[in-house]
């Protein structure tokens, strides 16, 4: 026996419940939204093993224009998640900005970037040396040229109850969510014609979003539709320093080392080089990446870290794009009613909100209404026009 929805969701993290919260909210729209979850504690999850934070300093003006709707969207949780008068568990969002460091080989790019930050009105503001150690007494400029330091509008917030404030707002609002798992879409020509699950069950569906973050990729080989997204590990490290740091905002350190103030501690991390970061390693942290990337580069750019103790650590994956690092977004060209929402490269949960939206539009108005996120569509992938973002954490 089949089920039929007009909408049916892969993925039911926080990109995946958001575009159901959207579906689900338009009180116009009549249709049936399932979303099929395969793992409903989100173990393995991105959106429940980010650092989930949120900034507005990208190179690409779309990246800007989505997290400036993800800040907004944040700081009303309460009102448009609550269910019933019961709001959401509390977001912690905190503001307290990005300071991105260049050496004098970043400075070009820093300076270029900010510029297209400003254009897009961005509270932005460039530190020389000087003004840095002013602003931050706990740095240690050396090696430093140029600083860029978002003044509002960034900071970071808890992502995993965002993902479960969108999944309680949908289901309140009428999504399905099934757990179970996708393992098979039979495929006729340009449409997907059914899903196949793991418990045997066949769901007929008017539209498939694959929103299945770092295992995406499988999901649209069941189309046999080849995805360029990859699960690369990132490891965080959770740190207690004796002494304060204060005022700290994220930093990004001239070596790609990022920290940031959590709760009584810290977390740090870093991207690991490339040759050192092959898809689908285990999820667990890598601890020779503290004791040779991360900790060299803070304890050598924030003294006061000098002395810390590593108290945690977690690992999650990013649904790396290896295409092009941003995030693939809308019809498939050929499959005309398959959807992606993924790839978004380690700022997925950031542009949770403004991607459910974007996706909803299209699939209620078959159009993008607030934000035309067409340049970020498959297409781009084959006619090989990638959308170069500089600022990758
Ligand atoms: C360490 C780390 C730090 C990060 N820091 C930030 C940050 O600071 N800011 C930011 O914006 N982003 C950050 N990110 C990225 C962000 O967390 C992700 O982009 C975002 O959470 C992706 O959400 P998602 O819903 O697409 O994926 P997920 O949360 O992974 O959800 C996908 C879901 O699909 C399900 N699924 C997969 N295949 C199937 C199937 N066949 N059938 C049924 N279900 C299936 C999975 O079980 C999973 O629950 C970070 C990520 C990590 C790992």
């Amino acid at each position: 026996m089949s089920d039929t929805y007009d909408v049916a969701i892969v993925g039911g993290g926080a990109v995946g419940s958001s575009i159901a919260y959207w579906l689900t909210r338009d009180p116009a729209w009549r249709g049936r939204v399932t979303v099929i979850e395969r793992d409903p504690t989100y173990a393995r999850a991105s959106s429940a093993l980010s650092a989930s934070s949120i900034r507005q300093q990208f190179s690409t003006p779309l990246n800007i224009h989505l997290s400036r709707f993800g800040i907004g969207f944040l700081r009303q949780v309460r009102d448009l998640l609550s269910v019933e008068g019961e709001p959401p568990v509390a977001l912690g969002l905190r503001e307290p900005g990005y300071l991105f460091l260049a050496s004098a080989a970043g400075e070009d790019i820093l300076r270029d970037n900010h510029a297209i930050q400003r254009r897009e009105d961005c509270a932005v503001e460039l530190l020389d040396t000087a003004a840095l150690k002013a602003r931050f007494p706990w740095i240690d400029t050396d090696g430093v040229v140029l600083a860029s330091h978002g003044v509002a509008n960034e900071g970071w917030f808890d992502g995993p109850a965002l993902m479960q404030a969108f999944r309680r707002k949908a289901r309140s609002q009428g999504a399905v969510y099934l757990h179970d798992e996708v393992v098979g879409l039979d495929r006729t020509g340009r449409r997907i014609t059914a899903l196949q699950l793991a418990s045997g069950k066949t769901l007929t569906a008017g539209h498939v979003v694959n929103a299945a973050g770092c295992w995406s990729a499988s999901v649209a080989a069941m189309a046999g539709v080849s995805l360029p997204v990859e699960a690369r590990r990132r490891s965080v490290f959770v740190f207690d320093c004796r002494d304060k740091v204060e005022p700290m905002p994220l930093v990004i350190d001239t070596t790609g080392a990022w920290c940031r103030p959590e709760g009584q501690y810290f977390i740090g991390g870093i991207s690991p080089p490339a040759d050192q970061d092959p898809p689908d390693l285990p999820l667990e942290a890598n601890h020779a990446e503290w004791d040779e990337l991360v900790w060299p580069a803070l304890a050598a750019r924030v003294p006061a870290f000098g002395a810390v103790k590593v108290v945690s650590t977690w690992a999650g994956y990013y649904e790396y794009n290896t295409f092009d690092h941003n995030g693939i977004v809308g019809p498939h060209p050929e499959i005309a009613n398959l959807l992606f929402a993924t790839g978004f490269s380690g700022h997925g949960i950031q542009q949770s909100p403004a991607v459910g939206r974007a996706v909803a539009e299209w699939l209620t108005q078959g159009r993008y209404v607030s934000l035309d996120l067409a340049p970020f569509g498959f297409d781009r992938i084959a006619a090989n026009r990638p959308i170069i973002e500089r600022n990758v954490v």
